[in-house]
């Protein structure tokens, strides 16, 4: 018979499952570690709460706390299959499924297959947390925060308006904040548009885009893919070469951060994945500027009319993996 906890904080939105668990840890006076191995899931990783736990653990919390599983599964990345992710688990063929059924900036077909182990989009192969600092000062120790923050696909919060900052690896403890709270920066309005839009996508499961609703994970799959079109090898550019020049020289940055090896986003140092973010942003600006002409089929969504599928865009639904 599973024991209740009969005092658990609720889970706030967007709030990472380590987030919630620490908070109820605290509680407790224990440690999210013990916490989970008295639910029967460790040895583990903290991190692995947050982007792939086991499938029974949220069953599990939920008969501890009376907490719905579904809300409890969304604190984790896997739990937003099949939006941010086609499949949850990892297969050689996971990458090519998701980022080249769209094509943008280049034509179709233009980058080479690679089959890649143990890839899952937006999973970072070294966790950063960054945070929001006025999110922060907003909250009581300890401070929740967000699944978003612990992701390389967004670079601010779209609350506040204001760049996420940087923490040192998975410390979680925003002590050190409280005592010297960084100076929030403001972030420049084509950041904040692309950012808006991601946590509208996880909020409501549509965006905006050029005055069509299109689906979630249309957008998620659109944005992974300007990515790596964005950080592709130079020798697969070919006659695009200036189009994707145009998107880096638009955010300041030189072409592909100058990186001699190609890398997954997820697997490039967390500085090289917000370049990367920022250089994306700078493209969809230049796209639904017309600014910038596309020569995938995929860059009419960001054009003024109605991309392919229904008149609202939201028939175009990416395959499951
Ligand atoms: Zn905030």
């Amino acid at each position: 018979m599973t024991s209740r906890w009969p005092l658990h904080p609720a889970p706030r939105p967007d709030e990472a499952l380590s987030s919630w668990l620490t908070r109820i840890a605290v509680l407790y006076t224990s440690t999210v570690e013990d916490l989970v191995a008295d639910l029967g899931f460790w040895p583990g990783r903290v991190a692995d709460l947050d982007t792939s736990p086991p499938d029974r653990l949220a069953h599990e919390l939920s008969e501890r706390t009376g907490v719905d599983g579904h809300l409890i599964r969304r604190m984790s990345l896997s739990g937003w299959s099949p939006w941010l992710l086609d499949s949850t688990e990892p297969n050689p063929h996971l990458f090519m499924t998701y980022t080249r059924q769209f094509s943008v900036l280049l034509p179709a077909g233009r980058l080479r297959p690679r089959e890649i182990s143990h890839w899952l989009p937006w999973r970072p192969s070294l966790p950063r947390m960054r945070a929001c600092p006025q999110c922060i000062a907003e909250t009581n120790p300890p401070h929740p925060y967000q699944l978003l923050w612990l992701l390389p696909i967004t670079l601010s919060c779209p609350q506040h308006g204001c760049r996420l900052e940087a923490r040192d690896s998975q410390v979680v403890d925003f002590r050190d904040w409280q005592s010297r709270p960084p100076t929030p920066r403001t972030v420049a309005p084509v950041l904040l548009a692309m950012d808006t839009r991601t946590w509208q996508a996880l909020a409501t499961g549509k965006v905006a885009l050029q005055g069509a609703d299109i689906d979630a994970g249309i957008w998620f799959h659109l944005l992974r893919t300007i990515i790596d079109e964005l950080c592709a090898n130079l020798s697969e550019f070919q006659n695009a070469r200036k189009t994707v020049m145009t998107a880096w020289n638009e955010a300041g940055l030189p072409l592909r951060l100058g990186l001699a090896r190609w890398h997954t986003h997820e697997d490039h140092v967390p500085t090289m994945q917000l370049l990367a973010l920022e250089a994306a942003a700078a493209a969809i600006h230049l796209l639904e500027a017309s600014a910038l002409t596309g020569q995938g089929p995929d860059a009419a969504f960001f054009l003024p009319r109605p991309p392919r599928g229904g008149a609202d865009g939201s028939s175009t639904k990416p395959a499951a993996g």
